[in-house]
């Protein structure tokens, strides 16, 4: 199983697609790529409509 949460599905206008054999894993692949590309700051990932929006942009392969 691999877990991908694809960046425009939370908003963004980014190609990028985090992956992961783990939500955990791909949770970290996610947010080390926001934080570096989209300059995203803890507060901005944990508040709980951006939760919402990874939650409904998880996908399982
Ligand atoms: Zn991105």
């Amino acid at each position: 199983m691999t877990y991908t949460l694809a960046c425009k599905d939370t908003g963004t206008d980014c190609p990028y697609v985090a992956r992961g054999e783990t939500k955990e894993e791909m949770m970290e692949d996610a947010v080390k790529h926001v934080k570096e590309t989209h300059g995203y700051t803890d507060e901005q990932i944990n508040d709980p409509k951006m939760q919402e929006k990874v939650k409904a942009a998880i996908k399982e392969e």
